[in-house]
């Protein structure tokens, strides 16, 4: 029976790396008539942040993903927040201690640096030095009586390699000599990330467990968990990094990048096309297709299709992706999305009144087919509202001597146009053409101008079309001046 786990730390919001390893834990769970089960490990409590696990389930559901057990739902696994699952922790530990597995150490933090310090200095890597390793049975009561703190240390064979088949990575192997013995409860009680994670995944009767290719090392840290306690080990899936535009890991911190997924849904992103960028996100789908819905994906994601190399998170395509779904949204759906950006903006009272619901409907309409996501919305439709500057650009247009013969020339043809629509004004121009012998960007250059104040913009005749005779004729007084 296949079972997956997403096993967030709730130590901020819902980042594009653990968005994906969600998405693909969920599509395999789902494809294969599996479970899905969502756990919280929150035994680091200094990274801890308030209130990230509920934002990180709201991300999630607005990803599209659901889970069939987890710590808001629960489930016949539970509890499914580590700190709620202490007792088990520690009666595993126990049965380590009690079988020479795993022993106290009693060496303090100040001590343990000295000892790291002595191995950079003999140039070896430095890792724990075993010392309470060899304590005496004796030694281990005096120091249990006078009460000293004391860490769990799980012994790590010597000698030996670790081996496991990875689903995208084949077969992995590391050295135990190169493990030092590893902490698995620390002295206040709470287990470790790599001892915790072992059990959980072994007592929720995970499957497969998916997740980033970071863990790799941690792998062969819990197999030796595994093998202690004598659990059977689930299948393993590293799937790869995410590297920034220059190749390097994509780092939290690098700010040429948005991160979070709550982020991308502020910014008036879609939850298909994020959903759509992070499944290409070290996987591929056969043939060439880039658009794929949930239930596509659900149809085709498969695990000997994730890559090996790092994927390059490219927001270019993301932005392409989510223009596309956008253009698929009915208007009212998209009006409704970009509506709380033009309240931001200060552009539509809130609540907005009739006439401005009007006036965003035409700009949406205005720029639907080019807008990337929603809140590009002020920036691109602001001067639909209120005649901005123009650019250096614009003014020396502006100010060209021709400039003022078009725009007095087609202000005359459109007060006497009969009919005020895009076709009519484009035969508005025609007819400028003729009278003035101006043409191309020196007629259309001056009027896009003096109406918009920008040199950019969607097709001329639509644009004035929306504005309405009346603007476009005080906005060409204004310049005439
Ligand atoms: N809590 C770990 C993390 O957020 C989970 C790693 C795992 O999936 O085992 O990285």
């Amino acid at each position: 029976r296949i079972r997956v786990r997403y096993a967030p730390s709730p130590t901020g919001h819902l980042h594009i790396g653990g968005a994906r390893t969600a998405l693909f834990n969920w599509l395999f769970a789902r494809q294969k008539g599996g479970q899905m089960v969502l756990r919280i490990e929150d035994t680091d409590r200094s990274r801890e942040v308030a209130g990230a696990e509920e934002k990180m389930v709201d991300a999630l559901r607005w990803l599209g993903l659901d889970w069939d057990e987890g710590p808001d739902i629960g489930g016949k696994f539970g509890p499914y927040r580590s700190m709620e699952r202490l007792d088990l922790y520690r009666s595993l530990a126990n049965r380590l201690l009690e079988e020479g597995r795993a022993y106290p150490c009693y060496c303090t933090p100040e001590e343990l640096e000295a000892q790291r310090e002595e191995m950079r200095r003999r140039g070896v890597m430095p890792r724990y030095s075993g010392r309470c390793r060899h304590l005496t049975a004796a030694e281990r009561r005096r120091l249990a009586a006078e009460g000293r703190p004391f860490t769990v240390r799980f012994r790590v064979p010597e000698g030996q390699t670790v081996s496991f088949e990875d689903l995208v990575h084949g077969t992995v192997s590391f050295e135990t000599d190169g493990i030092g013995d590893f902490v698995i409860v620390k002295s206040d009680g709470i287990p470790t990330y790599n001892f915790a994670v072992a059990v959980d995944d072994h007592s929720m009767q995970i499957s497969h467990v998916i997740r980033g290719e970071e863990h790799l090392s941690n792998t062969a840290i819990q197999l030796l968990v595994y093998d202690a306690l004598g659990f059977p080990t689930p299948g393993f899936a590293h799937v790869p990094l995410i590297l920034n535009e220059s190749g390097k890991k994509l780092s939290k911190r690098d700010e040429s990048v948005v991160q979070f997924v709550e982020q991308y849904r502020d910014l008036g992103y879609v939850p298909e096309a994020v959903v759509n960028y992070l499944a290409l996100l070290g996987w591929s789908p056969v043939g060439e297709r880039e658009f794929l819905s949930l239930e596509e994906l659900v149809q085709e994601f498969s695990l000997d299709r994730v890559g090996k190399s790092g994927a390059v998170f490219d927001p270019v395509k993301l932005r392409w992706l989510n223009a596309h779904y956008l253009r698929g949204r009915p208007d009212e759906e998209l009006l409704k999305l970009c509506l709380p950006h033009l309240v931001a903006a200060g552009l539509l009272a809130e609540p907005p009144s009739a006439e401005d619901l009007e006036w965003a409907r035409r700009a949406v309409e205005l720029y639907r087919d080019q807008l990337e996501y929603a809140a590009q919305l002020p920036e691109l439709a602001g001067w639909l509202k209120s005649l901005p500057d123009p650019d250096p650009e614009g003014e020396r247009i502006l100010e060209d001597p021709s400039a003022r013969k078009a725009a007095d020339a087609f202000y005359q043809e459109i007060s006497a146009l009969s009919q005020w629509t895009p076709d009519g004004i484009h035969a508005a121009f025609k007819r400028v053409q003729k009278t003035t012998g101006l043409r191309g960007r020196q007629l259309f250059m001056p009027i896009r101008v003096a109406v918009t104040g920008r040199t950019h913009g969607p097709e001329l005749p639509k644009v004035l079309n929306l504005l309405g005779r009346e603007v476009v004729l005080g906005r060409l007084r204004e310049y005439a001046g």
